[in-house]
């Protein structure tokens, strides 16, 4: 039996599933969430099926979750998606449910779960979800609602297609748009952002700062957040803005939390900084991680490690 056969077989002996994803969900998240949600439900329709975490105000337009009481947990089987580390996962009961089942695409530092599902090499959890429905389709159902939430998780991991590709991504991506997806709608949904949060983003990158050794890194104050009124959108949107410049090798988005701390947005397009963001109570993938910085003091720490892997991979090419 695949490991997908596996799922299903537990997905048939249960009433009830819920499905969970991290927390600060991004629409990989919520796309392989609400996708699996969408093709179980149209599967077995008598299944009572259920996607549940906080609502995201900046994410409506992509789905919404359930709100369900905890004695729903006691039958029922768990499904969590996206989230490499069990302490990110949103809504604490996951681990309250009969049996657990980990669906992830991150580095599998830790297998938690009665059953793990985890490919490191994949461009987002939603090309995984397509690929259990593509390989038990005899017994799963894809519906059009179904092939927009996966298409708006890979569209979102791939950051619209610009990394982590690679040529299965490609044909998932093919096999959604014969559903009809309107990517034209889901792009320009992804891809504006509002004229305040367009003002902060032209004083980012008149603003940002860039080492010598192609790190560069800003940090986003409290203030800065308060006075754009960006509302719904988030700040995510600054997060990519460092890249457009041509010597930037890797970049860090410090933004302020209301605690006074700050949580690090970490990226890369050449040196591995997860290892990085792990020196600083994070993780995530090779290229693409987040961390915290407890103080001004982390920070600097932060910024002197990066920069210091830069100059080191610098100069071992060099030699
Ligand atoms: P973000 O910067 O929040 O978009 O996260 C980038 C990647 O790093 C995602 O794959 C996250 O799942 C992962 N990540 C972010 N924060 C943490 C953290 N504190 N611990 C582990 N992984 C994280």
């Amino acid at each position: 039996m695949t490991i997908q056969q596996d799922i299903l077989a537990e997905i048939k002996q249960y009433e009830t599933i819920i499905i969970h994803r991290h927390q600060r969900p991004d629409p990989d998240a919520f796309g392989s969430q609400l996708g699996l949600k969408a093709i179980l439900s149209a599967s077995f329709p008598d299944k009572k099926i259920y996607a549940v975490g906080k609502n995201v105000p900046g994410l409506a337009w992509i789905g919404e979750m359930d709100v369900i009481e905890d004695k729903v947990y006691r039958d029922a089987l768990v499904i969590v998606t996206d989230t490499a580390n069990s302490p990110r996962v949103d809504d604490l009961r996951y681990d309250t449910g009969r049996e657990l089942i980990k669906i992830d695409h991150h580095p599998n530092d830790e297998p938690y779960g009665d059953w793990f599902w985890v490919e490191a090499g994949q461009s987002a959890t939603s090309t995984m979800i397509y690929q259990f429905y593509e390989q038990l389709a005899d017994e799963l159902t894809l519906t059009k609602e179904a092939a927009r939430l996966l298409y708006i998780g890979i569209a979102g991991d791939t950051g619209r297609f610009n990394y982590g590709l690679n040529t299965e991504t490609m044909r998932v991506v093919g096999e959604l748009l014969k559903m009809d997806v309107d990517y034209p709608t889901i792009h320009q949904r992804m891809d504006t952002i509002s004229q305040n949060a367009a003002k902060l983003a032209g004083y980012v990158l008149q603003n940002v700062t860039v080492l010598d050794s192609g790190f560069a890194y800003f940090i986003l104050t409290n203030e800065m957040i308060e006075a754009a009124e960006l509302g719904e959108a988030g700040t995510a949107f600054v997060v990519p803005l460092p890249a457009k410049i041509d010597r930037v090798k890797a970049w860090a988005i410090f933004e302020q939390q209301d605690e006074g701390n700050y949580r690090v947005r970490l990226r890369s397009r050449s040196i591995v900084i997860n290892t990085i963001a792990k020196q600083f109570e994070g993780g995530g993938h090779p290229l693409a991680s987040g961390a915290w910085a407890q103080n001004e003091r982390d920070v600097t720490r932060l910024i002197e490690t990066v920069d210091a892997a830069l100059q080191a991979a610098e100069a071992a090419k060099e030699n």
